[in-house]
């Protein structure tokens, strides 16, 4: 089997297509969806289309989601994160608002094998940034793979016992082989809004009979994104951020 791991999708159309196009030449039999469809960008309604159509065999909702659908009031959020909720809120066909309201938290376990939850196990909203973060984590963890996002930032932790270790990405495709006997805890990085200093958009695909999980870094015409989040409305510091990758 192998699972298209996808997460922080953030209304971006432009890089959906251009990773589902990527991911397509080499295949893939389920689709998991980690959160954060939308929010920041300008295609809302094109992007929960097409997530839909997939369709995902597991998928839970991120923070923007619950903001955009008026499940949470956006109060954490910054400035240009909540206007963008709200013209979000306000773009959505009723049918996806909701889809959004409906989507389940995480974390949530995918065939025995794989874990996925958006921010961290125990709170959703919570980022996982470094090691002790991590290693938090892996301890309520329920299966030896596990996929996380919203941070936006592609990493690969992994541990045996009290050896602990992490891997930054930085490859257009970095394939990271499953040692037995370890836990792995992975972000396959943002597909719609990358801060890892890197602008094209990630993704990962795991086969679980090789035990390998690809990960995957693509060029998608970023200027058609930046150009229709301006032609919207949202802030401008929106559409300049997706081509630093910050
Ligand atoms: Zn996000």
């Amino acid at each position: 089997m192998r699972y298209l791991v996808l997460s922080d999708i953030h209304a971006n159309l432009d890089a959906l297509d251009a990773v589902l196009a990527s991911a397509a030449t080499e295949g893939w039999d389920k689709a998991l969806v980690l959160g954060d469809l939308v929010g920041y960008g300008a295609d809302p309604n094109g992007v929960i289309a097409k997530v839909r159509g997939l369709p995902p065999a597991a998928i839970i909702r991120g923070n923007h989601d619950k903001a955009a659908c008026g499940v949470d009031d956006a109060s954490t959020f910054n400035p240009a994160a909540r206007l963008a909720a709200q013209w979000t809120y306000e773009a959505l066909t009723p049918e996806h608002r909701d889809y959004l309201r409906a989507l389940p938290a995480g974390p949530l376990v995918i065939d025995g094998r794989v874990e996925i939850w958006h921010g961290a196990p125990e709170d959703e909203d919570e980022y996982i940034f470094d090691g002790p973060d991590a290693w938090q984590a892996l301890e309520m963890a329920r299966t030896s793979l596990c996929f996380f996002g919203h941070t936006h930032v592609a990493v690969v932790f992994h541990r045996a016992g009290d050896r602990f270790e992490a891997i930054v990405p930085e490859q257009a495709e970095t394939v990271v082989r499953l040692e037995r006997g370890r836990q792995w805890l992975i972000n396959p990085g943002s597909v719609g809004q990358p801060r890892d200093g890197d602008p094209r958009a990630a993704y990962a695909v795991y086969d679980d009979l090789t035990e390998v999980v690809v990960m995957r870094r693509i060029t998608y015409p970023v200027a058609t994104a930046q150009e229709k989040i301006v032609a919207a409305g949202l802030p401008a510091a929106l559409a300049n951020r997706l081509s630093a990758g910050r």
